[in-house]
């Protein structure tokens, strides 16, 4: 009951708050003492097996409670963090918080997994791998548990020094998704190249399966069977609606992500049943 008032407390005074001039510098000061001082929350957002309904898996979404402003969305601050140079500190609070929440998920649902997305800029630093493993072993959770979301844009520009991380990420046992999947330059030799795991197809061409879109609906299907031939998990995002539930399983994708089945909360559904 704390939570949910806290919650629309939050609605009511937001959007006076926002008018309020913030200047940017002003959001990267305030930025810079975020993570110290206890300011980051993760939301966990169910993923759901379409066959059977169970959540097996959640994917981390970073908020920022701001003393004066709320809850702010990563949009609204991940940009300007990728500016002033503080996105690495926030990723590494990311993964560690990811990793301490999966080990306790496991403890009741052996088989949960977690989804950490990771910014470009992070993918591009030789440490990525130092803390990731730094992460799941303080966690105490096995890297196989783990699942980093790379979007194509990230990808896109990856060097052989980033091809050879992501292959090292592999071995360890790490998932590797491309988030967004279709929305970027997703070229199919990129995909020769790129090792990895999961392919998350980008809410727009859900969203567009309540049209009777039928390309729409042939992306969907030519993604589910491509992920398929490669030997990947796909993932359908931003689920809203019972018609895109119900067009996303008769297309026969394994897993869905959207409003749907449950909204990003603090509290984790994995172990239980959606839909
Ligand atoms: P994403 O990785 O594609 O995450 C999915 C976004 O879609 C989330 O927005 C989620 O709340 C939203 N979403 C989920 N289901 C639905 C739906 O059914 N309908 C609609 N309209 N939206 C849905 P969010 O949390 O605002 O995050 C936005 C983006 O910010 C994420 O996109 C991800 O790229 C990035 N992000 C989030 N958390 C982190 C983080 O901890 N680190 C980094 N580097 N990036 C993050
Ligand atoms: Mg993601
Ligand atoms: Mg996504
Ligand atoms: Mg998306």
């Amino acid at each position: 009951a704390a939570k949910a008032a806290g919650k629309s407390a939050y609605r009511i005074c937001t959007p006076l708050l926002r008018e309020s001039a913030v200047s940017r510098a002003e959001l990267i000061a305030d930025l810079r003492r975020a993570v110290d001082e206890g300011q980051l929350r993760l939301e966990f957002q169910p993923i759901v097996d379409l066959a059977t309904g169970a959540v097996r898996s959640a994917e981390a979404l970073v908020r920022w409670w701001h003393p004066r402003l709320g809850v702010l969305t990563p949009a609204r601050f991940l940009p300007l963090a990728e500016e002033a140079g503080l996105i690495l500190p926030i990723d590494r609070w990311v993964i560690h918080e990811a990793c301490r929440a999966a080990a306790t998920w496991r403890k009741r649902a052996p088989q949960a997994t977690v989804a950490v997305n990771i910014s470009a800029a992070h993918l591009r630093r030789p440490d990525l791998i130092a803390t990731v493993t730094a992460a799941t072993a303080a966690a105490g959770l096995a890297p196989r548990a783990l699942t980093l979301e790379l979007t194509e844009s990230a990808l896109i520009e990856s060097s052989e020094a980033v091809l050879d991380r992501l292959g090292q990420l592999r071995e360890l046992g790490i998932g590797i998704a491309i988030d967004d999947f279709g929305t970027g330059y997703s070229s199919l030799s990129y995909l020769h190249r790129i090792p990895a795991t999961e392919l998350k197809i980008d809410r727009s061409f859900v969203a567009r399966l309540d049209s009777d879109d039928d390309r729409a609906y042939a992306t969907v299907e030519m993604v589910t069977r491509l992920a398929g031939a490669f030997d990947l998990a796909v993932v359908a995002e931003g689920v809203e609606t019972e018609r895109q539930h119900a067009a996303v399983a008769a297309i026969g994708c394994p897993q869905g992500q959207g409003y749907l089945y449950g909204r990003p909360d603090v509290a984790a559904a994995v172990g239980q049943n959606r839909v």
